[in-house]
């Protein structure tokens, strides 16, 4: 391994993370490479003053301000879920009452009433076909018995 491989897994080996080979190679190349044992010292050095900091407190005011916002986000929410029933009822109230629905509507109907006038037509046409067929028939057999009689 060269100086950036081992550099790169510095961390790892001071965590005491790297698997048993690479480490005894890492081991191995900072017994012989003072450059690499530096960076080793000092990533040490470093990890040593970030213990020795004072671990950050947070305001005193994040919880209550956090309890705040959640409350409000909860009532927005609730706003948002009522607008929304409230606009998929009024769309679908639109939807409905859309005129061209209405045409669809009142053209299905006028169809209807147009067959149903044209069969009635026809009904009623037939009655006075036989209506007349039946006079022309009493009609002829009053002059044929208008003739009999008068022979
Ligand atoms: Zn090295």
């Amino acid at each position: 391994m060269n100086c950036d491989e081992i550099q790169e897994s510095l961390s790892l080996y001071a965590d005491n993370g790297l698997r048993p080979e690479a480490r005894s190679d890492c081991y191995g190349h900072l017994e012989v490479c003072p450059v690499c044992r530096a960076h080793l010292e000092e990533l040490r050095a470093i990890r040593r003053a970030l213990t020795t900091l004072s671990r950050p407190l947070p305001p005193p005011d994040l919880i209550p301000s956090i309890n705040q916002a959640l409350v409000a986000e909860a009532e927005a929410q609730k706003l948002r879920s009522r607008a929304t029933l409230v606009d998929l009822i009024n769309d679908f109230a639109l939807e409905w009452l859309q005129p061209r629905a209405m045409r669809y509507a009142f053209s299905s109907l006028a169809s209807v009433l147009l067959f149903v006038s044209a069969g009635h037509i026809f009904v009623f046409n037939q009655i006075v076909v036989r209506m007349r067929m039946t006079w022309w028939w009493w009609r002829m057999f009053s002059v044929m018995a208008r003739l009999h009689w008068l022979t």
